[in-house]
């Protein structure tokens, strides 16, 4: 895909732009502090964006989990919590509109994403098992790991390449999984950990082909799919646009066909669906809801609430309904994709196609001068704050740990820093204002010289791990 076709979005015959398709009827003010305020903040956050303030940020693109903008009707759906300890009715609204437009028989509700992984994995991982999927996420391998499980990525090549342009750079290699299924044997492969679209890789689409083929070759060795849905919807869009028989169909149509290829899935809520809080397992086969529904009550609350409160399901059953709207999912990514436009034809690089929820800079390639292990995208990171209050996320060598056999930092083939758009909050100008903040730090990149690790925690180490400048 080219930048004239997302440009084409709705220009067909002269100029004819796309709009949101909402107003805006309740504002929060924000500032940008001074240069010498953004340098003290920046010193104090040990040059991780993740240890700043929220006052201290202009334009917050740190992520997109739990930000969104929620609608008058989930505001008001706020007002009918019903907080019962047990049987809330929101939890069988929440448990309708799963069931509705993901089709999944069972629904557990969860605080959010990593309470749902947490039960997964221990309900179906024995230690030994191997957990292939496509591209690794940060809370997913670790509750995997932390199970006993060894994750293996069988995600196509091309998803390692950011500049490879195929439109579904999210796709699993069948012939990489089907060599690893014989290499390990199907008995210790719990599941497969299918991911819709694949963050990591750069919000990358899996194809309604490449799942179609996928749960042939598992039933043929009698190995159950879980898909990690938690921006499924994007993806839903995604097949929409680039997959031959899909451009006459609803958004939420193609949703509930490719989760019809799946034995369940996890969802943070705070991605999707609209809401600031919230998530959910859900599966179609009795033995994993038994276990799920029982562990739920240790770990995140009884199972008509996991952790929610009543009021937080009810907007999340309201998020859901709205999130596979076709005309909402296109604007959603056309803002996305307005701001990759504005980048690449400034020249900097960035991971082709734009994906689904945010802009992936390639800092390997921005910082060409700086080695893996002075940490590219963590030095572009704070670099972007500093210039103008903007706060994004390193995706590279700092997100992705270290082995833990072998105590080495891990170095992905992808050292990327995530612009991630917040759902309904942001204007175009915002995104002028960010596109123009990349180009000033990418025109001074040669002055910069990275970062050391001076002090790093023992999981999920990018959250909190502090940086100085090497001067
Ligand atoms: C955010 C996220 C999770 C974890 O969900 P939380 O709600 O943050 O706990 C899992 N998978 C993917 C792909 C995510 O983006």
């Amino acid at each position: 895909m080219t930048s004239t076709v997302h440009r084409t979005m709705g220009q067909q015959s002269g100029r004819r732009s796309w709009a949101e398709p909402w107003k805006i009827k309740m504002v929060e003010p924000i500032k940008m502090i001074d240069r010498a305020g953004r340098e003290a903040a920046m010193r104090e956050a040990g040059y991780n964006t993740f240890l700043l303030r929220s006052e201290d940020v202009y334009i917050d693109l740190l992520t997109d989990s739990g930000t969104s903008a929620m609608s008058d009707r989930q505001w008001a759906g706020l007002m009918l919590g019903d907080e019962a300890y047990a049987g809330s009715r929101n939890f069988y609204r929440l448990e309708a509109a799963v069931q509705q437009y993901y089709g999944y028989k069972y629904v557990v509700p969860t605080h959010q994403g990593r309470g749902a992984e947490h039960l997964i994995s221990q309900a179906l991982i024995k230690a030994g098992d191997t957990v292939p999927g496509n591209m690794y996420f940060t809370t997913t391998r670790l509750h995997q790991e932390l199970a006993g499980g060894t994750f293996v990525d069988v995600i196509i090549d091309e998803a390692h390449d950011p500049h490879n342009e195929h439109p579904f750079k999210g796709n699993i290699d069948l012939d990489k999984l089907e060599a690893l299924i014989k290499q390990v044997g199907a008995d210790r492969i719990p599941y497969i950990s299918l991911a819709g679209t694949v963050n990591m890789a750069g919000g990358q689409p899996v194809s309604m082909a490449n799942v179609k083929a996928l749960r042939e070759l598992c039933d043929r060795f009698g190995i159950r799919i879980y898909l990690d849905a938690t921006r499924m919807v994007e993806n839903a869009f995604f097949i929409q646009e680039r997959e031959v028989g899909y451009a006459d169909k609803p958004v939420a149509a193609i949703l509930k066909e490719f989760c019809s290829y799946t034995d369940g899935a996890w969802m943070s809520a705070k991605k999707d669906s609209l809401v600031n809080i919230g998530g959910w397992l859900a599966m179609n086969h009795d033995d994993l809801f038994e276990k799920a529904r029982n562990l739920v009550v240790i770990y995140e609350g009884l199972h008509t609430y996991g952790g929610m409160a009543g009021r937080d399901m009810e907007a999340l059953a309201i998020g859901i309904e709205e999130s596979v709207q076709d005309d909402y999912i296109r604007a959603r990514i056309g803002q996305v994709r307005y701001l990759g436009e504005l980048l690449t034809d400034w020249g900097i690089p960035i991971v082709q196609p734009v994906g689904g929820h945010a802009i992936f800079l390639d800092a390997k390639e921005i910082y060409a001068h700086i080695s893996q292990d002075r940490f590219p995208a963590q030095t572009l990171a704070a670099q972007l704050y500093l210039d103008s209050g903007i706060r994004a996320m390193e995706r590279g060598v700092v997100s992705a740990g270290r082995d833990p056999k072998t105590g080495e930092h891990r170095y992905p083939k992808l050292e990327l820093v995530r612009l991630t758009i917040p759902r309904r909050v942001y204007t175009q100008a915002h995104m002028d204002v960010v596109a123009e903040a990349v180009k000033a730090v990418y025109d001074e990149r040669q002055r910069v010289k990275g970062l050391d690790m001076v002090y790093e925690p023992a999981y999920l180490r990018f959250f909190q791990a502090r940086f100085e400048p090497i001067s």
